[in-house]
């Protein structure tokens, strides 16, 4: 599966706490499967899966709207957890945060 948003790098599997997300090794964007971002922001050894900052680049990608990779439709902007714009899937309820969010909803 490619990245939603750079849709350049192959997404890799990585597993954080049982939860199995997807990875880019490129702009470091995540994509959660409905409710494990919610497991994610609760999971205290979830620490440190994202240590990232915001960056010009995760700005820049904020403002794309990303296809889910699972049912290859347009993702909506929604507002999450601390404010920030984070990109939902209408048909399965995945989620796609840029590199940073995570960190910054965890920070809040
Ligand atoms: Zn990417
Ligand atoms: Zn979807």
């Amino acid at each position: 599966m490619k990245c939603p948003k750079c849709k350049i790098a192959e997404m890799l599997p990585a597993t954080y706490e049982g939860v199995e997300v997807d990875r880019c090794p490129r702009c470091e964007g995540m994509y959660f499967d409905k409710g494990e971002l919610e497991h994610m922001l609760v999971s205290r050894s979830a620490e440190g899966v994202d240590r990232s900052e915001f960056t010009v680049l995760s700005d820049k990608h904020d403002m794309m709207v990303g296809r889910c990779q699972r049912c290859d439709v347009e993702m909506r902007p929604m507002v999450g957890h601390a404010g920030l714009r984070i990109d939902r899937c209408p048909n399965c309820g995945g989620i796609y945060l840029d590199q940073g969010e995570l960190a910054a909803m965890r920070n809040a």
